[in-house]
């Protein structure tokens, strides 16, 4: 199955792609895990990224285009994946559906995880606090300026999204809100698993 998991950040995109991946057996591929190894490594990828990053700010469409189109030559991609945090532009997705043209293939399903905003200021702050908990690494762009900055992006670059796919009549909207497991089961049902 070729799938996107489309919101917010702190939807829970990440747990959701991660549980699906397992369930359907096809990698999940997020654009931000990817960007943040490029900036650990500091790679030509990672030293462009590493400021719009921590600011909360999108990075350039190329860039992004660029890992996720390497990412998909690799065999374990071949048979399915599901995009976590990409595309996230309407330019990225229009050069995303060019290049599933060409190899002959298309998306099953585009899952939008629906969550208030009130709630996602809560979520991102209780992760950073879960991470440093656990002795594991806090993301420098989860905290509340960075947050606002990335939640301004969702609205004016990434939402118009849900209408793109909506009229392509990939889009299944799934509440967010809900416990993890219901949403989980309900992306199931979506996917009439
Ligand atoms: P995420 O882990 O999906 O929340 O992404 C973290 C950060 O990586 C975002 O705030 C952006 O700076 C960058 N990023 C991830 N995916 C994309 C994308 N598709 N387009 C542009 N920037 C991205």
């Amino acid at each position: 199955m070729r799938l996107i998991m489309f919101g917010p950040p702190g939807a829970g995109k990440g747990t959701q792609a991660s549980r699906l991946s397992e369930r359907l057996n096809v990698p999940q591929l997020s654009t931000g895990d990817m960007l943040r190894t490029a900036v650990a490594r500091k790679t030509p990828v990672g030293l462009e990224a590493k400021e719009l990053m921590e600011r909360g700010n999108l990075v350039g469409d190329d860039i992004v285009i660029g890992c996720v189109l390497e990412r998909l030559q690799e065999p374990d991609a071949t048979h399915g994946f599901i995009l976590d945090g990409f595309p996230r532009t309407i330019g990225q997705a229009k050069a995303f559906d060019t290049e599933l043209e060409k190899s002959g293939s298309r998306l099953d399903a585009v899952l939008e995880l629906k969550v208030i905003e009130s709630a996602l200021l809560d979520r991102i702050v209780h992760r950073a606090r879960a991470a440093k908990a656990e002795g594991l690494p806090v993301r420098a762009d989860d905290n509340p300026d960075a947050l606002r900055v990335r939640l301004d992006a969702y609205r004016a670059q990434t939402e118009p999204l849900a209408k793109y796919y909506h009229d392509a009549g990939l889009l299944r909207t799934i509440n967010g809100l809900l416990p993890i497991d219901e949403v989980t089961a309900h992306l199931l049902i979506e996917l009439r698993l």
